[in-house]
């Protein structure tokens, strides 16, 4: 997949490439290891925030503490 946007390291836009990686996140206080989606500038390889995604990945890791929890999946 493919994204554009800000990359600080070149500070200007550029095509991002979005790969999955292993991403720990806190999960009222675990940590909860998922593929997240990540951006990375195609240019130079640095590692890009973008929003759009890093919501994505913290709704898939609540996913997955649910899961482990064995609690549903609505809030
Ligand atoms: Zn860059």
């Amino acid at each position: 997949m493919m994204k554009e946007g800000y990359c600080p390291n070149c500070d200007a836009r550029r095509k991002l490439l979005v790969k999955l990686i292993d991403e720990t996140y806190p999960v009222r206080g675990e940590p909860i290891t998922i593929k997240a989606e990540v951006a990375f500038c195609e240019k130079c390889g640095q590692d890009v925030f973008d929003r759009e995604l890093d919501s994505a990945n913290l709704e898939r890791a609540y996913a997955e503490y649910r899961q482990r929890k064995g609690l549903p999946s609505r809030n």
